[in-house]
């Protein structure tokens, strides 16, 4: 029987499937053989590549192993333990810039990817007014800038979904 992805809170499923390979390896860190193998960023001051298995981010081994972390998140008001969890124990996301965590609600948000085309297109108001505030823009540059947005381009729209509201959050930055 093929053996399962832990469940890590602050991703989806389909994330997952995209930030963990189907790939047969030797995980540095516990020395097992995983059929997964994860494929994002790894930030710690040990040189060279570091081959790890999810269950290894996932109970906070590889961190406390090799002293490190898979993201940042700059929200000071959440609790200790959220930001242990997302920094320590949840997959990273590549981008152009180093991205923090979205956070709303007093909790971290959940990370579903690279926002396709039709979710920009589709945006509400309430994640159109956020986008705004967090990076200082107004509806004219959002018209300017998210017209003609693909998914993979020098321009990276990362979508968040808050636990509690449901705002959907676009983290945004360039190539
Ligand atoms: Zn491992
Ligand atoms: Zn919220």
């Amino acid at each position: 029987m093929e053996k399962s992805l832990p469940k890590f809170i602050y991703i989806t499923d389909d994330y997952a499937g995209t930030v963990f390979l189907k790939n047969s390896i030797m995980c540095d860190c516990c020395q097992k053989e995983s059929p997964y193998q994860y494929n994002g960023p790894v930030y710690s001051v040990e040189e060279g590549e570091i081959t790890l298995c999810p269950w290894c981010i996932h109970d906070g081994s590889a961190a406390e192993k090799y002293a490190a972390s898979f993201n940042d998140i700059y929200d000071e008001s959440l609790e200790e333990a959220i930001i242990t969890t997302v920094c320590e124990q949840t997959p990273g996301y590549s981008s152009w810039q180093d991205q923090g965590w979205a956070a709303h609600c007093k909790d971290a948000c959940v990370y579903h990817g690279d926002a396709s085309a039709q979710d920009v297109a589709d945006a509400s108001e309430p994640t159109r007014q956020k986008w705004m505030r967090d990076y200082e823009q107004d509806a004219e540059s959002w018209d300017h800038f998210m017209k003609g947005y693909q998914p993979g381009g020098d321009q990276g729209v990362y979508k968040f979904h808050c636990r509690h509201c449901d705002l959907i959050i676009f983290n945004w930055d360039f190539s």
